[in-house]
């Protein structure tokens, strides 16, 4: 295993690395890199990563996390041969004599559970020869350099032959945290969990309950996929950077299937977005004069629903909901409910 004081997360290492680089940080591009120690062993552990994971990093910047997590999935056979004790590319062959091993005992390479695979996703092409530089000894790394949300992520696990579930491990880029966390579970892709660094304000509304100021669209829509968990509060000298607010570890493990039984998911996340669109509003007002919905809405199949008070109210009363209530009192249920009232009625 490779000393702490080696680990690129390091401040000394990342300054080290920044300066020989000449790196200026884009902060349109949210980079604030991560040069704490102890934050990184919980990210790891509250991702519970270890030897044959596969991991898919969203923005590893120099490296930081990225090195933590290519350590913690290396195969257990080549535990005593990582990159800090290993000379000009012995790591590549314990990796490959681990891989050999585990193809004689029968096991496909693709989707064996014995070997681990890190990929990682960075848009900043001026990274891409420091990520190379670094990290080009873990012969399970593989750096991409793209910009994640133009990833088919369906055709990309079927390139790679991923069929096993992949663990998401990532400090996101803060501009950009719930289309991504949207397009992991959306797409459909095989996730066991998303293990992310994001604003602790927006950790707080994914795991917010109704009836909570932090309660809202992000909340149902992450809860709908997952469980989420906070795992860590990060204070922001913990980067470099530092960034103007704290930031949280969320752990959010996939669901086996929803929570709840919904004919029409992509209605409901309508309704759930019109409702707290105009969050001051009753849910009737909300729904009923949502520029988004429109009066009428086209369901999946292609019917379409009037969306006129009067529908809304007979929908709330059959699920004996008060004619006044607010979308923010409302469980995924209720909206669950609801959506399939109105669908019945297309
Ligand atoms: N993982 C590193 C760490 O923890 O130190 C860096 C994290 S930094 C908060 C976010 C990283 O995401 C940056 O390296 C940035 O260049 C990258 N990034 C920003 N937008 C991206 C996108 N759309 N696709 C892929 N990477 C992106």
């Amino acid at each position: 295993m490779k000393s702490r004081d080696e680990f690129i997360a390091v401040p000394k290492n990342t300054i080290q690395v920044l300066q020989k680089h000449g790196f200026q940080f884009k902060k349109q591009l949210g980079q604030n890199f991560l040069i704490d120690m102890h934050v990184l062993d919980k990210i790891i552990r509250a991702a519970d990563i270890g030897p044959g994971d596969i991991c898919l990093e969203i923005g590893p910047g120099i490296g930081s996390l990225t090195q933590a997590l290519c350590e913690a999935t290396l195969p257990a056979e080549a535990g005593d041969a990582r990159p800090d004790d290993t000379v000009d590319g012995s790591v590549g062959e314990a990796v490959d004599a681990a891989v050999d091993a585990a193809a004689d005992a029968g096991v496909a390479s693709a989707g064996n559970d014995a070997i681990g695979h890190v990929y990682a996703v960075e848009i900043d092409d001026r990274l891409i020869p420091i990520l190379q530089e670094n990290l080009g000894d873990y012969p399970h790394l593989t750096i991409l350099h793209t910009d994640f949300m133009k990833i088919d992520l369906p055709a990309f696990f079927e390139e790679q032959q991923i069929s096993r579930p992949v663990k998401v491990v990532a400090n996101l880029p803060y501009y950009i945290t719930t289309p991504i966390i949207m397009a992991l579970f959306e797409s459909g892709v095989p996730l066991a969990s998303v293990t992310v660094m994001v604003q602790e304000e927006v950790a707080r509304r994914m795991q917010a309950k109704p009836g909570t100021k932090d309660y809202g669209a992000l909340s149902l829509a992450v809860q709908y996929y997952a469980e989420p968990y906070i795992a860590a509060h990060v204070p922001p000298n913990c980067f470099m950077p530092r960034p103007n607010v704290g930031s949280a570890v969320i752990r959010l493990t996939r669901r086996s299937a929803p929570p709840v039984e919904v004919c029409d998911a992509h209605f409901m996340f309508k309704l759930i977005r019109a409702a707290f669109g105009q969050r001051r509003k009753t849910l009737v007002n909300s729904l009923a004069g949502s520029p988004e919905l429109g009066s009428q809405v086209r369901l999946s199949n292609g019917r379409l629903i009037p969306l006129t008070k009067e529908v809304i109210q007979q929908a709330l009363e059959k699920e004996n909901l008060s004619p006044t209530i607010r979308g923010e009192a409302l469980f995924l249920q209720d909206f669950a409910k609801l959506a399939n009232n109105l669908t019945e009625q297309a």
